[in-house]
Formats: C-alpha cells, sequence, structure tokens
C-alpha cells in the first residue's frame, strides 16, 4: 500500500500544522510542531496508527524526529497521545507533558487500552495501533499554571476539565495563541460547525463551560485545534460550542427518561445535526462537503458522544434522568 504524503502546513515561521491522516483522511487529526532555540516540541501526536504519517510529517518540515525535546499532550485519549510511546522510540530526547491525573494511564496503558477495546473490538489495532507505555522517568506532570519554554515560546498548562478530567490547554500569552485540546470543540476547515466531542468516560458540563469560560477570558486571537487547524477564537466560536453541548445534553436526558438505548440516542443527535452539517458543507464549497458528515463523524462519533453523556447523568445529574 502507498503511503499517502505527508501533509503539513507552516501557520508562523516557528509553528506548523502537521496532519496525521487519520484513518486516511486528511483534515481529522492534527498534531502541532513547534521549533526555536528551546526545543522541538509536539502538541499532541495522535493515534499510535499514524505515528508514520506523524514522523513523515515531521521530516517534511525539515526537522528530524530524533530532535524532538517536548511532546505536550492536551489530554491522553487515544486520538491525542496514543502515539506517545512508539514516538518516544523514535525521540530519544524528548520528554512528556502530561496532567497528573492523565499520567498513571501513559505508563500503564492497560486500562485505556481495554477500555477502548470494549467500545472499538476488532476495528481496536486499525484505528489505535499498537499503544506502547511510556517511561515513567521521561513524564514531566503538569499542574495548572505551570509555564514551559518551548520552541520560541512560554507556554503555560490551564487546567481545563469538562472533556476530561485530566485536560489542559496551553496559553501562549505573548501571542493570544491556544492549543486548546478538545475543551474548544470540534470545527474541521472550512466549515463553522463546532461540535462537543462527549466521550466517556469523565465529561462533565459545569466544569466544561467553566474551562470554555476561562479560555474566553484570555482572549485568544487563534484556537489550534486538534480536530482541526486554526480557527478564531472568537465569541461566536464558544458561545456555539457552548449551546451545542446543552443542546445535545438535553436531546440524551430527555432520551434516558424515554428509555432509549446509546444507539438510539446517537440516532436522535445524529437527526438533530447532520442536516446543518450537511447544509453548511455544500455553502462552504468545500471540495469535501459530500463527506463532511462522516468526517465529524471520525473527528468525534455520536455513540460515543451519547455514551458520554449518559454516564454523566447517571453520575452527576439523576435527578434529570426522573420521569
Ligand atoms: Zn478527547
Amino acid at each position: 500500500m502507498t503511503q499517502p504524503a505527508p501533509r503539513v502546513r507552516r501557520l508562523a515561521p516557528d509553528l506548523w500544522l502537521l496532519d496525521t491522516l487519520f484513518q486516511g483522511e486528511p483534515g481529522v487529526i492534527a498534531s502541532y510542531l513547534l521549533t526555536g532555540a528551546d526545543g522541538l516540541a509536539l502538541v499532541d501526536v495522535g493515534s499510535a496508527a499514524t505515528l508514520d504519517h506523524l514522523l513523515d510529517a515531521i521530516r517534511a518540515t525539515g526537522h528530524q524526529p530524533e530532535d524532538i525535546e517536548h511532546v505536550l499532550l492536551t489530554h491522553i485519549h487515544l486520538d491525542h497521545a496514543g502515539a506517545t510511546g512508539p514516538l518516544l522510540r523514535h525521540a530519544p530526547k524528548a520528554r512528556v507533558y502530561v496532567h497528573h491525573i492523565g499520567a498513571p494511564h501513559l505508563i500503564q496503558p492497560e486500562k485505556l487500552i481495554e477500555s477502548a477495546r470494549r467500545i472499538y473490538g476488532d476495528r481496536m489495532q486499525t484505528l489505535w495501533g499498537e499503544m506502547l507505555p511510556v517511561p515513567e522517568e521521561r513524564i514531566t506532570t503538569l499542574d495548572d499554571g505551570v509555564e514551559m519554554r518551548v520552541g520560541e515560546r512560554t507556554l503555560r498548562a490551564l487546567y481545563t476539565p469538562g472533556h476530561a478530567i485530566h485536560h489542559v490547554a496551553f496559553h501562549d500569552a505573548a501571542n493570544a495563541d491556544i492549543f486548546p485540546g478538545d475543551v474548544a470543540g470540534v470545527r474541521l476547515e472550512d466549515i463553522s460547525y463546532v461540535r462537543p466531542p462527549t466521550p466517556p468516560p469523565d465529561i462533565n458540563l459545569e466544569q466544561w463551560s467553566a474551562s470554555i469560560e476561562r479560555l474566553r477570558a484570555l482572549r485568544p486571537a487563534t484556537l489550534y485545534l486538534p480536530h482541526f487547524g486554526p480557527t478564531a477564537g472568537s465569541d461566536s466560536h464558544f458561545d456555539e460550542l457552548r449551546a451545542r453541548l446543552y443542546a445535545w445534553g438535553a436531546i440524551v436526558a430527555r432520551g434516558m427518561r424515554e428509555g432509549k438505548t446509546d444507539q438510539q440516542l446517537a440516532d436522535d443527535l445524529a437527526a438533530a445535526s447532520d442536516p446543518e452539517v450537511a447544509q453548511m458543507a455544500v455553502a462552504s464549497g468545500a471540495s469535501w462537503a459530500a463527506d463532511a458528515t462522516e468526517r465529524y463523524e471520525l473527528a468525534s462519533n455520536y455513540l460515543m458522544s451519547a455514551q458520554g453523556y449518559m454516564r454523566y447523568y447517571r453520575k452527576v445529574h439523576p435527578e434529570a434522568l426522573a420521569e
């Protein structure tokens, strides 16, 4: 099988977008490369299944994986951090930065792998490849407010739970940039539609909306989304994300009161959202417009979103499920 050509884009003199070509699709899962005197850094690394694309993309920028010094993880979900373990074999100098609640699952990924296997079954290998443990001595754990110098920038970790309990965003105050991970939602390129990625096990709407307001208050010029690419850190982006986060929650809570299954709830979310995505995609004139809903589904699928809300309501708001 021939590999697709690496897709990279220079966003600033010291900043590159690397497309990890998840499932062979461009524009779904990004990694960011920062360059400069304080060492090459990656922000999120994608799935272990796309490690080769990541390595090719690094080389396509004129840099070498062996020279990576910092691997910054917004959170440990497999589409952001899955490639960390195998990447370290190619990047012997690299240290991994991750929130302290997430770190144990990188050191001992068995639980993470097992819960993914329950969800993905035989598709596990194709989607997530071979994950490897990250040696503890190569991890620096993060807490809110920790600053680090990478490339040419000072990045500050912002503890931003809601999508995941161990989630951090990275704020570059000098450039008004934020690498927000998944807490700023999924917004594919060329289409202005923000989807809340709400997988199990620990989404929390109250924490998430507080995290959204925290990012908004920093007045970011640009959000570098993992799914996908740079977008303006505008009020409308944050408003749309927050509104849809709650609107979807209301759909799931209502369906749960009616006794619907996770698949039925996923279908309800799709019915409420896909027509709008499809219409916007056609209006955008994007070359991939016909596949817009499938591409959003690859970045963050409805079934997992429904399951994430179900767990949240059962755990945090059982009263919302009373008849
Ligand atoms: Zn995630």
